[in-house]
């Protein structure tokens, strides 16, 4: 049944920008998490009658950066509109937003989803408008029902991004929101804090018979605030409308919310259309004229982005592609990676693997981010260093990465407090060694009888005798001799 329909998908998404101040006032931009309710307010961004809003610039030059990176035009006569409604969280009955005039239009990004498949998907639009407050509703208290609101929020500013309906599936759409996520993230405007609500999805599906190219009735599904909320309710809502078309029936255009709890889509209320809106050109501001000198000039600082870098990491440190895409995704680590790799002789790849593997598994141990962590770069490169001079087995670097990641002592500190240096001189290792065997009669025997497993125990206890620092392949070639031949 699946077969014989094509899914229609296009996203909006809405990304606060991580300004200093809001989009047309001078009140601050808090982490919503931090700021107390209602204390970054006033007249303009409540709403107060007479109260007047200007441009915020820094809003501008963020959307400009999105518009470039996301390959749009980016308009040289853009401006604002009203688009009125009525809402308890929007207390002037009117959002301000950019119709006719946004800032940027007519992008693309290319992704690949998870499955390997590529997609190419058009940006229609990204503009500017304004966050609204936040409603906080309370049910069957002791004071009854009521609700409140925060007004903190209200006037930050929002970048919405608008999809093409260019995406045929639910992992299409996940890897285009992710792409978007990591771009907005790479260009430091937006955390990407999904739990935050500074990044929230819209998803408009329609299905159609594979084959047609005119749009079937679309649904759009709201308020979805997380990669699973937004990947469950497209594949739920695909499912749903190639039900009812197979079953002969219609799709009505509705908006509809999100389920979580029991993972279903539900209807909010019919579609609204832009004449619902009365969107008129916003009387109490000038149009935006953004100068083609301003956008050349941010293009030239604009960060190499992920996809370049990912590229580049390949071509430039030999990294698989794999390794590429996860040092990469993120900016942070993606600097720290480099700064290793400047510090270190050996292959760059080397400084991947340790990243990846043993950083990584410390950081989401400890739920610490990149940039708070206590190994520097180049103390991470000067640990390896000692591992390929010898000075230290794997194992102990292991070690000894641990307790630098704890207190941020230096490499070359830890192996002199703790004795680590690893033991290479084959004399040494050899005694220990004809003692291990002479110790353990009966191992020894069990091997040469046969039971070869019996060797990583005796290996072990190598291990044991040196603390660790045995060089492995020195300690491992040794015993073989003196299990193999006459002791
Ligand atoms: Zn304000």
């Amino acid at each position: 049944m699946i077969e014989a329909y094509e899914p229609v998908i296009g996203m909006e998404i809405h990304a606060e920008l991580h300004t200093r101040s809001k989009m047309f006032c001078g009140c601050a931009v808090m982490d919503a998490t931090l700021a107390e309710p209602n204390t970054t307010i006033c007249p303009v961004c409540t709403g107060l009658p007479g109260a007047l809003p200007t441009i915020n610039r820094e809003a501008v030059e963020q959307a400009i950066m999105v518009g470039l990176a996301l390959n749009c035009q980016i308009n040289t006569c853009a401006g604002f509109a009203r688009k009125n409604y009525f809402y308890p969280d929007l207390p002037k009955g009117y959002q301000i937003s950019q119709y006719d005039a946004p800032v940027a239009t007519a992008g693309w990004v290319d992704v690949v989803d998870e499955e390997g498949v590529a997609h190419h998907i058009r940006v229609r639009r990204a503009h500017l408008e304004e966050d609204t407050a936040k409603l906080f509703h309370f049910y069957a208290t002791n004071d009854g029902d009521y609700a409140l609101i925060d007004f903190n929020r209200c006037g930050v500013p929002l970048l919405e991004i608008v999809s093409e309906p260019d995406m045929h599936s639910a992992a299409a759409v996940y890897a285009y929101a992710t792409k978007i996520r990591e771009i907005l993230r790479y260009l430091g405007v937006n955390s990407g804090d999904m739990e935050k609500g500074v990044l929230r999805f819209e998803a408009n599906v329609s299905v159609r018979p594979r084959g047609s190219t005119a749009l079937g009735t679309r649904t759009e599904i709201k308020n979805l605030n997380s990669f699973r909320a937004l990947v469950m309710a497209t594949a739920y809502e695909i499912e749903r409308q190639t039900a009812i078309l197979a079953a002969g029936g219609t799709i009505v255009q509705e908006t509809l919310g999100w389920d979580a709890v029991r993972n279903v889509t539900f209807s909010q209320r019919s579609k609204e259309h832009a004449h619902d809106y009365r969107y008129f050109p916003e009387p109490d501001l000038p149009p935006l004229y953004i100068e083609r000198e301003w956008v050349a000039e941010i293009a030239a600082r604009l960060p190499e982005l992920p996809d370049a870098r990912r590229a580049r990491f390949v071509a430039e440190y030999g990294l698989t592609s794999q390794d590429a895409r996860v040092l990469a995704a993120e900016r942070a680590v993606a600097d720290y990676f480099e700064r290793a790799v400047r510090a270190y002789r050996g292959a760059p790849a080397t400084v991947g693997k340790w990243l990846i593997g043993e950083l990584f598994y410390l950081l989401n141990r400890d739920n610490v981010a990149i940039d708070a962590v206590r190994v520097s770069p180049e103390a991470l490169a000067r640990l390896i260093g000692l591992v390929d001079a010898g000075k230290l087995n794997q194992n102990s670097a292991k070690a000894v990465l641990g307790e630098m990641f704890a207190t941020g002592a230096t490499p070359e500190a830890i192996v002199a407090a703790k004795g680590l240096v690893q033991i290479t001189d084959s004399e040494q290792l050899a005694a220990i060694v004809r003692r291990v065997v002479a110790d353990n009669p009966e191992q020894a025997a069990a091997y040469r009888a046969g039971k070869v497993t019996v060797f990583q125990w005796l290996m072990g206890q190598v291990m044991r005798e040196t603390r660790g620092r045995a060089a492995p392949e020195v300690a491992r070639r040794l015993l073989r001799n003196a299990l193999d031949g006459e002791i």
